[in-house]
């Protein structure tokens, strides 16, 4: 339990992170020249950090897995990112930000850290601007703002359905000036493998070529991981195809703590999935909630038909009509925050009142904004997205609605850090969404950009100094270390039996075995026998795999299907600590929802007493053994309540 300091500063909450500065310690400058940082991931956490860091004068080396790291999976955000700056003077503030995001989180996240979050907001939109970001802007030149789930205030800035790509541009372009001026170093398709402990510290990553094949030794003072969520797990899923957790799972089995594996976020706008040959699912932003009506037909015969395909949605009338989210939740409607929208529709489908031809699917309607405002001002709002829409499902969402349906987008779950996102091994730094995050159980719209940014450029730069400052008189690492030889040979070995293995089961089939264990009993309803059967799954699968995987090619040049094997390897643990995290946590909140927890309406029911704890785990040797910690939550500034989207 004593690893388990958050170190949250002392005093008022509104002080905390000022203070922090105010009294951490730095680094002069000729001595940060002396100190080597090693970044992974060139996301908006990373990208961010390594560009920052460069420009403190750092000597920084970042990797990534793309062949640039414009295209790490940061580009695919399309909504916005969140800002306290109350623009439209609709009462936002930095406190109400704060107190949404504990709320979103369903009270299961560290008030110190969400405060900062919210304060650092304002200073993310003047950054990016002063970058050039191109923001939306309103028709007399002021930044725009929209809205996300979860607040009754607009504080949601944007780049039409491209934001997480004109802010990655931003950080990119920030990140390029160092690289020229030599601070930062960049090395793309390399894909870190495991770290390097010396002396229980963090001082180096063994990362592979991906090209090549070739392993490399990297040594550092200190090590930031920034490589984004695990929700690959589940097989489908809305990440980019090269997101992954086994970096976090990698340095987890090093000694990392690993903080509420279970949370995951079920994102209720995706392309429902269409047949067994799928291996990616599409979202549709949540800002389409500003605008769209989410419903289904109110009688049960009308949805047969429909499925049936004898009856089309604009056939539907008025009165029969379910805006089932209005309903439910007056106050807060179709901007529900995302669990309780996409357990909505599961209710409702489940129920027997979906669409589609699987009967999975809800309709997001666009007919109502477009009578009101006009097919131009939603085209302009939304252009990018509808046009995708009809790519994918090829039906025009101008004239008939949208088909959605919740699938797994985000992890609210990573390595556990402290208030200075030091995870429990010295030295190891963690940003972004591969930390255990500041989102609790459940996380907003648009918070996820806003997150990262602040870990990047305004958190770590500052927090990783304090630890350095005691490192200037630790001379460069070197990689002749028996620790580096070592650790690059449990590596080759790892790689060397997946080859071996020779067997006839291809890895994606397994993963895709393993994403329906998960989906259908650690996904939106869990229950014990489930999460029990789960656990019992997986291990089995797990077994097969080792048995009779079949990776073919070899470990020299580009290999994809070794690629995922490794990944795979990790998920199959991960999925296993996944589901005994949820087994652990005899309570409904946020997007992990008990079925044996719950109220009459159908309510997720917390319980404070006793599940008021970020549950930690660690690697306890063996065949995936843990040992839980937990530390317990505090809240001082904030009264803990049932959340309530009902009334305001
Ligand atoms: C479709 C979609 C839309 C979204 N829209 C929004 C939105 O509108 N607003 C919002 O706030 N959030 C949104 N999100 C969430 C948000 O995009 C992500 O949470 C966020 O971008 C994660 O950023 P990151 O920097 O932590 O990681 P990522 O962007 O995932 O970057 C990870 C980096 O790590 C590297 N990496 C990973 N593993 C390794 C390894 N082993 N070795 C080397 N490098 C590695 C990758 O190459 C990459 O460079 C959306 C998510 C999705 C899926």
């Amino acid at each position: 339990m004593a690893k388990l300091d958050s170190k949250i500063p002392k005093g008022p909450l509104a002080d905390k992170w000022t203070n922090y500065k105010a009294y951490q310690n730095l680094v002069n400058p000729a001595n940060k020249r002396k100190i080597d940082v090693i970044v992974i991931g060139t996301g908006l956490a990373g990208g961010a950090a390594a560009a920052s860091l460069g420009e403190l004068g750092f000597n920084v080396k970042v990797f990534c897995i793309q062949d640039s790291p414009r295209r790490a999976h940061s580009i695919a955000a399309q909504g916005g990112i969140n800002a306290a700056k109350n623009y439209p003077n609709d009462g936002d503030s930095v406190y109400r930000l704060f107190y949404d995001t504990v709320k979103g989180g369903d009270y299961r996240s560290r008030e110190a850290n969400v405060y900062r979050l919210a304060e650092v907001s304002n200073n993310i939109i003047d950054q990016c601007v002063a970058q050039g970001v191109p923001f939306a802007r309103e028709y007399g030149g002021l930044l725009d703002n929209r809205s996300f789930g979860g607040a009754l205030v607009s504080r949601t800035f944007y780049a039409r359905g491209q934001t997480g790509q004109q802010l990655l541009l931003g950080a990119y372009s920030a990140l390029s000036k160092e690289i020229n001026k030599g601070s930062v170093k960049l090395y793309t398709r390399r894909e870190m493998m495991d770290i390097v402990m010396v002396d229980g510290r963090a001082r180096g990553v063994i990362v592979r070529n991906i090209v090549s094949g070739k392993l490399e030794k990297h040594a550092a003072h200190a090590v930031l991981l920034a490589t984004g969520g695990y929700g690959n797990v589940f097989f489908l899923s809305t990440n980019a195809m090269n997101s992954n957790g086994s970096a976090a799972w990698r340095a987890y089995k090093r000694g990392a703590f690993f903080a509420n594996p279970c949370f995951v976020q079920i994102h209720p706008t995706c392309i429902p999935v269409h047949g067994d040959f799928q291996s990616k699912l599409t979202l549709m932003s949540e800002s389409l909630r500003n605008d769209g009506r989410i419903w289904v037909p109110a009688k049960k015969e009308d949805a047969e038909k429909i499925r049936k395909g004898e009856l089309k949605p604009t056939q539907i009338a008025e009165e029969d009509r379910d805006y089932y989210l209005e309903r439910r939740y007056p106050a807060f409607g179709n901007l529900a925050p995302r669990d309780i929208s996409s357990r909505a529709a599961k209710e409702r489908c489940d129920a027997g009142f979906g669409v589609g031809n699987t009967g999975l699917a809800v309709y997001l309607d666009f007919a109502d904004a477009i009578n009101r405002l006009g097919k131009n001002v939603i085209e302009a709002r939304y252009g990018n997205l509808f046009q995708m829409y009809e790519k994918i499902v090829d039906e025009n969402p101008y004239e008939t609605p949208m088909m959605i349906y919740p699938a797994i987008h985000y992890t609210m779950g990573g390595l556990w850090v402290d208030y200075e996102l030091q995870s429990t091994i010295p030295g190891l730094f963690v940003g972004g969404e591969a930390n255990f995050s500041d989102h609790g159980a459940n996380r907003l719209g648009a918070s996820a950009l806003m997150q990262g940014l602040s870990d990047g450029y305004f958190v770590l730069p500052y927090t990783m100094q304090n630890y350095l400052a005691d490192q200037i008189n630790v001379p460069h690492f070197k990689t002749d270390l028996p620790e580096f030889e070592q650790t690059e040979k449990e590596v080759q070995e790892r790689i060397d039996k997946l080859l071996s293995i020779k067997g006839e089961k291809t890895v994606d089939s397994i993963h895709k075995k393993l994403g329906l264990i998960m989906w259908d009993f650690v996904g939106m309803a869990r229950t014990k026998e489930n999460l029990e059967k789960a656990i019992k799954e997986i291990i089995e699968l797990r077994k097969e795999f080792w048995k009779n995987v079949k990776v073919p090619g070899s470990k020299d040049g580009m290999n994809t299907e070794l690629e995922k094997a490794i990944r795979l390897a990790d998920y199959l643990e991960l999925g296993e600590l996944m589901a005994k995290d949820a087994l652990e946590r005899n309570e409904s909140c946020g997007g992990h929802f008990r079925e044996e927890f719950q109220t009459e309406d159908g309510e997720a029911m917390r319980n404070d007493k006793d599940y008021s704890f970020v549950s930690a785990w660690e690697y306890a040797g063996g065949d995936n053994k843990s040992k839980l910690h937990k530390e317990a939550l505090k809240f001082e500034f904030i009264e803990v309540k049932t959340r309530n989207y009902k009334t305001a």
